[in-house]
């Protein structure tokens, strides 16, 4: 569809989509651009911004060959969408999976801009994402496609164009040889290319909690907003993978009930509260939570479910559709996973009255950590993990709370305020820059 064709159709379309089948329902840039429509329309956004701010401003495919171990080559496709450097370089994970898709990457690297922008921080969004099943292949694989997908994107990376940073099926390993290839072909080392490498090597103290940390600062300023105790406070998480096990450790290290754990392969439920310590030292020595002693072993699909106060999505997109919102039993859902809940499940959610903390908000923690770690690169000078959680506490907490602002004054929900806040943001700097058109 032509860009200039969009407003029209824009203006006309309702916020509420109950006709969607659910592929349409679940299609992550689709959820996004419903969710900055209703928003931007909200905000009566300038038409030209609104243009602008609609679509990615970059959108790079790469095919890269492989050299596998048994000798053949195999050829994997790439994305590195750049959704907008407005607000300073490009800042978005790589994510490596079978399922990765254009539209998610897309979808992703938007959200990236919102995020950034609720927390306050200056980068624009990217995402990047490689079609690849890395559980299937051997490290060697993994650090060659890595090397090669970085030096196809080598001009459009940098720490003053776009700085990649782990997400599904990438870590900190990953980074660091993204480092390194940037490096070989830079002639220096360049450690602020990307963030969430091993501390040793320019990454920071604390980002590998940091994503759970700033999940668990939202669910304590949820709680004082609602007048809620912690004490009693039931949370039940679907993932155990960076996000999920941090944020369960950390709210159990303050005192709340983490009494399920929901993974692919099954999942756990103890009313009394599960030692997450000991799960993860399980999930290490097993592979997997199931099995595990200290619960009983529950449908993964129904824990969703089950009474809490809190449930925290930290898998994937799309857990939260139509089929099961209804269902749902908690007072407060906390998206510590980039787009778990779909459009018309929004819908369902505000009529029941679920409190939200939209993901934008609720897992920028990371990316918030992820800034401190480009920061301490350029700096040359790298803090105590007591300084770098200071910090993080103290955006998450602001960051609420201009969100919460935002739903009062302008008496919409908390995902919506968070997506006005973002890109009112986004748009005032971008009118003060003036439009290159
Ligand atoms: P991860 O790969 O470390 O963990 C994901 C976990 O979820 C894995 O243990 C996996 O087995 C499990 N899982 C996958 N599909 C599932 C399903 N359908 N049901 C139950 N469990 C399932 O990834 P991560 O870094 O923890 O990221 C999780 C989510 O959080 C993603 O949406 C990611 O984009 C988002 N996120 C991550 C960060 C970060 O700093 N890592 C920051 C912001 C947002």
């Amino acid at each position: 569809m032509a860009i200039e064709s969009l407003i029209p159709v824009i203006e006309k379309k309702e916020p509420k989509m109950n006709t969607l089948t659910i592929e349409q329902e679940t299609n992550p840039w689709e959820a996004q651009a419903a969710r900055f429509d209703f928003a931007a329309k909200k905000l009566n956004l300038d038409q030209g911004i609104w243009k602008v701010l609609r679509y990615p401003a970059r959108e790079i495919i790469v095919h890269i060959p492989v050299g596998m171990d048994d000798g053949s080559v195999e050829v994997f496709t790439g994305y590195r969408v750049q959704h907008s450097i407005a607000r300073g370089p490009a800042k978005g994970g790589i994510r490596y999976g079978p399922d990765v898709s254009l539209d998610e990457v897309r979808a992703l690297a938007s959200w990236m801009t919102w995020k950034c922008a609720v927390v306050n921080i200056p980068f624009g969004g990217a995402k990047g994402g490689v079609i690849c099943d890395p559980k299937k292949m051997s490290q060697g694989e993994l650090e060659r496609m890595t090397r090669r997908y970085t030096a196809e994107l080598i001009e459009f990376i940098g720490p003053e164009k776009d700085v990649p940073a782990p997400d599904m099926g990438t870590d900190e390993q990953t980074m660091a040889w993204i480092m390194d290839t940037y490096s070989m072909h830079m002639r220096q080392t360049v450690t602020a290319v990307v963030t969430g490498k091993p501390v040793n090597i320019g990454g920071s103290r604390g980002r590998r909690e940091a994503t759970g940390r700033g999940v668990s600062v939202v669910c304590d300023q949820a709680l004082k907003h609602l007048g809620m105790s912690i004490e009693g406070c039931r949370v039940i998480v679907q993932g155990f993978g960076n996000v999920g096990s941090n944020s369960a450790k950390i709210l159990a290290d303050k005192g709340y009930t983490v009494i399920g754990i929901a993974e692919y392969d099954g999942g756990l439920y103890n009313a009394n509260g599960i030692d997450v310590p000991a799960l993860i030292a399980h999930r290490k020595a097993a592979g997997t939570i199931v099995g595990f002693a200290g619960a009983e072993a529950a449908d993964k699909d129904e824990l969703l479910t089950y009474e809490c106060e809190i449930l925290i999505p930290a898998a994937t997109e799309n857990v939260i559709t139509s089929l099961n919102a209804a269902k749902l039993r908690c007072r407060i859902l906390c998206e510590g996973a980039n787009g778990p809940t779909t459009t018309v499940a929004d819908d369902i959610l505000e009529d029941k009255r679920i409190f939200v903390i939209p993901d934008i908000l609720a897992n920028a923690g990371g990316v918030t950590t992820s800034y401190f770690e480009w920061v301490q690169d350029r700096m040359g000078y790298f803090w105590t993990e007591a300084e770098v959680n200071q910090r993080l506490d103290s955006i998450m907490t602001e960051s609420f709370s201009d969100v919460m602002a935002y739903a009062k004054s302008h008496s919409v929900n908390n995902r919506i305020a968070a997506y006005m806040l973002a890109i009112d943001r986004v748009a005032y700097t971008t009118k003060q820059r003036g439009m290159y058109a």
